[in-house]
C-alpha cells in the first residue's frame, strides 16, 4: 500500500501542471517543492511601489496555446507587451533607429542574416520534433555546433555579430555551445525564429496581469495542502512495488514519481537502483544557459516620448536585450534588460554596484541621458539559484542529441520526465511545461495499474 499514486517532484509549471491532471482523474497526488515558493523559473518581483516585475518567465504569444487555456482556466489575465514605436540597435558604436524587421542592420548584413535565416529553417523543416535523433540528417546537423555552422557559411563581420547576439538571446548561451541540430529542433518548436524573436505576433506578445508566477501560484491553491514546499528530494528509490521519494524532513511512497525538474538537477539526485547508463549521461551532457535579468524603473516610460518601443538590442554591451516593462496603465516607466551566455558569466563577476552601472551605462546608450537616473534597479542572476542552477533552460552540444536524445523523455520504469525541457512544441518555454506536465500524468495515469 502506497501513501500516493502519483508524486511530484517540482511545483513549477510542469509539475504543478501534472499534479492537476492526476487530481483531476480523481488520483492521489503530492508535490515536493524544494523553495518555500512556487512557480520555480517564473519568480514574480515587486518594485517598492508595488509594481510587479517579472523576475524570471514572463511572456506569452497567441500560439502557446496550453499556457494560454490555462491562464484562462484560471481566471487570470493577459495585457499586451508594450510595443508601440521604433526600436534602436548599437553596433560598432553606431546606434540606428528602425521600425521595420532589419533589426537595424545594414542593407548588406540584412539581406545575408536573412539568407543564413532562410537556409537554417529549411534545414529546421527536415527536424523531428517528436524525436531529434531520427531526423534524415540528424548526424549531420548534431555533429556540429550552430556557431560552427555559421562560420561556414558567411564571412560577413555584421551577419556573424548577429547571430553572436541573437543566438544567446534566444537560448542564453553561445553559438559554440550547442549542436546545430539542437538549434534546429529548438527554432521549430517555437515555430521558427520571427515567431520566437518577435513581439507582436510572436512569443513576447502578452503578458499576465500580476505577472506570470500567478499562474503557478493559482495552480496550487487549487492543489492546496498537496504542495508541500521547503522539501528538497535527495533520493528516488523505485521497484516493481512502486517508488519511495526522500526528502528533507521525510519520505512519501507513491505508484508512479513524475519528476518536473530540469535535468541537469535531475541528475543530480540519487537513484536506487542507478539510472541507466543512457538517462545518466543525457544528464551530464545538459547544461543550463546563463542569463542575469535586470528591470530598471523610472517615473515614468519617458523614451515612449521619444516615439520609442523600449526594445533595444546592443551587439556591443553585456546588457543584449532590452524591452518595455511597464505595467499595462504607464504609471511608471520599466525597461526589462538581460545579460545572457558569456556576458552573464562575465557581469556575475562584477560587484552588484558595477553590474548595476554597466547595465544603466547601457539604457544611456540606447535611450538616451534620461535612462541614467533610475528610481529602482532590481536583478536575479539565475546561475545563482541552487533548484534551478542557470536558464531559461538546458540546452545539448554537438553530439548529444543523437546519442542520448532519447532519454530525455522516455519513463524508466516508474519514474517520469516533465519540464520544459522535455516538451517537444515550445520547448523550453512556459508553454512545453505545461505540455510536459500533461503529458507525464497522462503516462503515470496511464500505467498506474502497472
Ligand atoms: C530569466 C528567465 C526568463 C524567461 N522568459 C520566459 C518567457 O518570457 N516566456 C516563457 O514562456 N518562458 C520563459 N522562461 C522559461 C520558463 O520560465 C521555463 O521554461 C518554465 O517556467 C519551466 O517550468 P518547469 O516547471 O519545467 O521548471 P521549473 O520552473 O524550473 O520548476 C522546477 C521546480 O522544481 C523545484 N526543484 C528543483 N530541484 C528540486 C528538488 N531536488 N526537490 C524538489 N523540488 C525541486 C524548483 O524549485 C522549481 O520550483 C524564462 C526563464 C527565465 C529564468
Amino acid at each position: 500500500m502506497t501513501d500516493f499514486d502519483v508524486v511530484v517532484i517540482g511545483a513549477g509549471l510542469a509539475g504543478l501542471t501534472a499534479a492537476r491532471a492526476v487530481r483531476a482523474a480523481g488520483r492521489d497526488v503530492v508535490v515536493l517543492e524544494a523553495r518555500d515558493r512556487v512557480a520555480g523559473r517564473n519568480l514574480g518581483g515587486l518594485l517598492a511601489d508595488g509594481t510587479p516585475v517579472e523576475m524570471g518567465g514572463q511572456w506569452i504569444g497567441r500560439t502557446q496555446t496550453e499556457v494560454l487555456k490555462l491562464v484562462d482556466e484560471l481566471g487570470l489575465e493577459t495585457f499586451p507587451t508594450y510595443d508601440d514605436g521604433a526600436a534602436v540597435t548599437l553596433h560598432n558604436g553606431v546606434l540606428t533607429r528602425y521600425a521595420d524587421e532589419s533589426f537595424g542592420l545594414s542593407v548588406e548584413g540584412a539581406t545575408e542574416v536573412g539568407r543564413l535565416q532562410q537556409e537554417l529553417e529549411a534545414l529546421a523543416g527536415t527536424v523531428s520534433l517528436s524525436s531529434p535523433w531520427t531526423s534524415p540528417a540528424a548526424a549531420e546537423l548534431d555533429r556540429q555546433s550552430i556557431g560552427e555552422w555559421l562560420r561556414s557559411h558567411t564571412d560577413d563581420a555584421e551577419a556573424l555579430a548577429f547571430w553572436g547576439a541573437i543566438v544567446p538571446a534566444l537560448f542564453s548561451a553561445e553559438p559554440s555551445e550547442m549542436s546545430l541540430l539542437h538549434f534546429l529542433f529548438y527554432i521549430k518548436s517555437g515555430g521558427m525564429l520571427d515567431n520566437l524573436a518577435a513581439t507582436t505576433g510572436g512569443a513576447q506578445e502578452l503578458r499576465v496581469v500580476g505577472g506570470a508566477h500567478r499562474i503557478s501560484e493559482r495552480l496550487a491553491e487549487e492543489l492546496g495542502d498537496a504542495v508541500r514546499l521547503d522539501s528538497p528530494v535527495r533520493k528516488i528509490s523505485h521497484g516493481d512495488d512502486g517508488v519511495r521519494v526522500d526528502f528533507e524532513g521525510g519520505q512519501v511512497t507513491a505508484r508512479r514519481v513524475v519528476v518536473a525538474i530540469p535535468p541537469a538537477l535531475a541528475g543530480r539526485l540519487v537513484y536506487e537502483p542507478a539510472l541507466p547508463a543512457a538517462r545518466d549521461g543525457l544528464t551530464q551532457q545538459m547544461p543550463m544557459g546563463s542569463v542575469i535579468k535586470v528591470q530598471v524603473a523610472y517615473p515614468t516610460p519617458f523614451w515612449r516620448d521619444a516615439g520609442l518601443s523600449g526594445f533595444g538590442f546592443s551587439l556591443d554591451d553585456g546588457l543584449g536585450v532590452t524591452m518595455d516593462n511597464s505595467p499595462p496603465d504607464g504609471a511608471c516607466g520599466v525597461l526589462v534588460g538581460f545579460f545572457e551566455g558569456a556576458h552573464a558569466r562575465t557581469a556575475a563577476r562584477l560587484s552588484p554596484q558595477e553590474r548595476r552601472a554597466s547595465a544603466v551605462a547601457t539604457l544611456v546608450k540606447l535611450f538616451g541621458p534620461e535612462a541614467g537616473n533610475p528610481v529602482e534597479y532590481a536583478e536575479q542572476n539565475w546561475m545563482e539559484e541552487e533548484y534551478t542552477r542557470g536558464c531559461y533552460g538546458g540546452r545539448l552540444g554537438a553530439g548529444v542529441w543523437t546519442q542520448y536524445g532519447a532519454a530525455l523523455a522516455e519513463p524508466v520504469g516508474r519514474i517520469h520526465w516533465a519540464g520544459a525541457e522535455t516538451s517537444d512544441v515550445w520547448n523550453g518555454y512556459m508553454d512545453g511545461a505545461v505540455r510536459s506536465g500533461h503529458r507525464a500524468a497522462a503516462e503515470a495515469l496511464d500505467r498506474l495499474e502497472a
